[in-house]
């Protein structure tokens, strides 16, 4: 087994602002596993909200001891594995556990979603997701993504009032809203929440802090439409600590450790009817792809993050009238653009 990775920039084609954060680029690490004669691609996309950068996925990749996963058919025990190397690092797992999978898929000539029995046909609609700006902008933003029937508006700051109102102005597509923590107080939170109700808003992630749980919990009793948990559910772990307090659990890949710990929060949200939605953060088609294997499981995709970068070196999942396309290539479906 061959372990390689390197570091690469994922251009934005526009400046991303969220409530905590703002940015043209985003720097990722691109890992390779060669075994056997074939290559599993795999990525990180590390974010400092869950600390990570690249320099933390590089020292992860370091440790790694490579011959210490001999067959990557064993799923759980090179998962075992790579969580006995540090509980954190989830993003740098989260490569080599796509890698892995991508491996098992072509060793066995088929995609994904199949080995776990997913249709292809069962893939459901992913929003377009539009980041913090000035009205003008926004409606610029909204028109440009006049293919996208789902819209995720990121809300959280000062001026949510001035970014609905001219996303509405220009639209009247299905809308979802992220606050990513922006709101610290629940009477508040559900002025704002019952304020979205009105604009025909389908469902809210995050609105509170991830430490006020109870206060979540309060305004879920309170508000009408779905509340979603993504800074509070980060591994499996955490999906039932929020039972209660939200309907439904945004996984990413780059929180969870990869698409084996995904699989295991997909079932143990459905245990507890939370729904299951799957998000991203700026990601290129390698994670995306793999993240999109599971997507006939989903009630709602969250998957754009290669839709929002212009240099992306891999193509995988396509996007047809917002619905996610899965291809009949082996693991998780990528190829390098101008290449194999
Ligand atoms: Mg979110």
């Amino acid at each position: 087994m061959k372990l390689r990775y390197h570091t690469y920039d994922l251009q934005l084609q526009h400046t991303f602002t969220i409530a905590r954060e703002s940015s043209d680029v985003s720097t990722v690490v691109f890992v390779e596993l060669e075994h056997d004669g074939i290559t599993g691609y795999g990525e990180a996309a590390p974010s400092e909200r869950y600390g990570e950068t690249p320099d933390t996925v590089i020292d992860f990749l370091k440790k790694v001891e490579i011959e210490k996963i001999d067959d990557p058919f064993l799923i759980e025990r090179n998962a075992g594995y790579l969580e006995s190397l540090s509980s954190k690092d989830y993003s740098a797992r989260t490569a080599i556990d796509i890698a892995l999978h991508d491996w098992v898929g072509k060793a066995l000539g088929i995609p994904l979603y199949k080995m776990w029995g997913l249709s292809p046909d069962d893939t459901p609609k992913t929003t377009f997701t539009i980041g913090i700006d000035t009205p003008e902008k926004i409606k610029e933003k909204v028109r440009e993504a006049e293919q996208y029937p789902l819209l995720k508006i990121k809300l959280g700051g000062e001026n949510d009032e001035e970014i609905l109102d001219a996303v509405r102005s220009v639209t009247d597509k299905v809308l979802r809203v992220d606050a990513n923590e922006g709101w610290t107080i629940r009477e508040i939170a559900l002025e704002k929440i019952v304020w979205l109700q009105r604009n025909e808003v389908e469902f809210v992630e995050q609105p509170m802090p991830a430490d006020m749980v109870l206060e979540t919990a309060w305004l879920r009793e309170r508000a009408s439409i779905p509340v979603i948990a993504d800074e509070n559910v980060v591994t499996l772990y955490d999906v039932p600590r929020v039972r209660g307090a939200f309907d439904g659990i945004n996984i990413k890949l780059m929180k969870c450790g990869g698409l084996n710990a995904a699989l295991k929060m997909i079932y143990t949200a459905k245990s507890m009817k939370m729904s299951i939605m799957m998000g991203c953060m700026v990601e290129s088609s390698v994670a995306i792809s793999a993240a999109a294997q599971l997507s006939p499981l989903l009630d709602y995709a969250d998957l754009d993050g290669n839709l929002l970068i212009t240099n992306d070196p891999f193509e995988g999942v396509m996007v047809e009238n917002g619905r996610l396309i899965l291809s009949d290539k082996p693991g998780i479906g990528v190829t390098k653009k101008g290449g194999t």
